[in-house]
């Protein structure tokens, strides 16, 4: 009989969406689908935004949301969490099939929830994010930031992929203690405006051009882009910030794929 050859399996991380904040969201100047992380057969879907699901299957090669394990919502924002629901239906097969896991803050289930209450019998388990604790779901191993600065409750993750490890900034206004986390050596930023915004909890370029450089990264990957951030084209915001910073820094596109 033929040998088998096992395919090793490849780990990667791929941008479904990289729209920050309301208006690139709603006229979809870049999508919102979120972030699939695939870590040694387990896959992941971090914070399903509108379109997550067009998104997966449209992608090339097809991402199956059958194939999910997880579904992690940072935060219970809409640009976060619109396509929640169907993703939960998608990775349960209709619901006939108890698998997979979601994470999410206790707030996502509490009053106007955004996970709807007949489809949380679906999943395996429902797990509420809390700061700083350690969660699994088959081969991703991952541990919550401390809460964000964010009209709602919002976690950040930092996980590993074989040795590299891998953090997720989401949506938060700046405070100091943020460099105390996200020592990893990939940094995935949500990076919404140009230049700090009085009373908007979200980062700056300026601000996270400070906090890059208290940061062991030795690459950073800009997204979530809003407005101001996609006028002043992203890719070349991210050509000047490696030049000044003499660190690797990236703006992720739609469809961009990493290999950890
Ligand atoms: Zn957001
Ligand atoms: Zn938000």
């Amino acid at each position: 009989m033929a040998e088998v050859k096992k395919q090793p399996l490849t780990n990667f991380i791929k941008f479904l969406g990289t729209a920050g904040a309301r208006f690139v969201m709603i006229q979809q100047l870049r999508a919102s689908g979120g972030i699939w992380i695939s870590c040694n057969g387990t896959n992941v879907l971090v914070d399903p935004g509108p379109g997550s699901l067009v998104r997966c299957i449209n992608s090339r090669p097809k991402l199956n949301p059958a194939r999910l394990d997880g579904i992690i919502l940072t935060h219970r924002h809409l640009d976060h969490a619109a396509d929640v629901n169907v993703m939960i239906e998608a990775m349960t097969e209709g619901g006939f099939k108890k698998r997979g896991v979601v994470f999410c803050p206790q707030d996502a289930l509490a009053h106007d929830p955004v996970i709807f209450k007949y489809n949380r019998a679906f999943p395996e388990r429902i797990e509420i994010l809390k700061p700083g604790q350690r969660y699994r779901v088959g081969n991703l191993r991952f541990v919550t930031s401390m809460q964000h600065v964010h009209p709602v409750v919002t976690f950040g993750m930092r996980f590993k992929i074989n040795d590299t490890s891998v953090s997720l900034l989401t949506d938060t206004k700046y405070f100091e203690r943020l460099k105390d986390f996200y020592k990893t050596d990939i940094v995935i930023m949500a990076v919404v405006f140009l230049e700090p915004r009085q009373g908007i909890d979200h980062l700056s370029l300026q601000e996270a051009r400070n906090l890059i450089k208290e940061l062991p990264a030795k690459k950073i990957i800009l997204t979530h882009f809003g407005m101001t951030m996609l006028s002043a084209k992203p890719h070349l915001l991210a050509q000047n910030l490696s030049a000044q910073l003499g660190v690797e820094v990236v703006a992720a596109y739609d469809g961009m794929t990493l290999f950890p």
